[in-house]
């Protein structure tokens, strides 16, 4: 985990980028864990290594909705570049997604895709359209398919912090 960018006096536990980091925060040990740690209930962990392995060799992305950084529903997206090194959604099913979430009060909290023949790591491409440090990637390797291995990260411009998913 990264230096922590939340200023002390903050009564709003919102990482701000544009803040030098601290050299010291007294809220570090309570704000970074709520913050940055992304719960993922088991049956929606399974609902998303189960969409990655239908779309295998190709890879599979979707929305993670939730509420704070506990995931309370995945939304299976189509890749519209079917193609096993490369993602992106159909801006029309976002759309309808993003009504859906709204209409049940969530908001979302990640993206996940796959990765099918390398590491649960962002690549270069992954890290240039990541569109908000708000958003959790999420990560699944499938390079080892019957061992997949889940990652999370946060992306702020070229830095890549991990994060923790618990799977629950
Ligand atoms: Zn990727």
């Amino acid at each position: 985990m990264g230096p922590c960018l939340i200023a002390a006096d903050s009564n709003e536990h919102t990482a701000d980028s544009t803040k030098q980091p601290l050299p010291f925060c007294v809220l570090c040990a309570v704000c970074c864990v709520l913050i940055t740690m992304v719960r993922i209930p088991r049956g929606m962990y399974e609902a998303i290594i189960q969409h990655c392995r239908s779309r295998y060799p190709k890879e599979a992305c979707g929305i993670l909705a939730g509420d704070e950084r506990h995931v309370v529903q995945v939304y299976p997206m189509r890749n519209v570049e079917d193609s096993p090194v490369g993602y992106s959604m159909d801006p029309k099913e976002q759309l309808l997604v993003e009504k859906q979430m709204r209409s049940k009060g969530q908001r979302m909290i990640g993206i996940f895709h796959s990765h099918t023949a390398t590491e649960a790591y962002p690549s270069p491409v992954d890290v240039r359209l990541a569109i908000s440090p708000e958003i959790s990637y999420v990560l699944v390797s499938l390079k080892q398919p019957t061992i997949p291995a889940i990652k999370s990260y946060r992306i702020d411009g070229a830095a890549i912090t991990e994060e923790p998913v618990t799977v629950e």
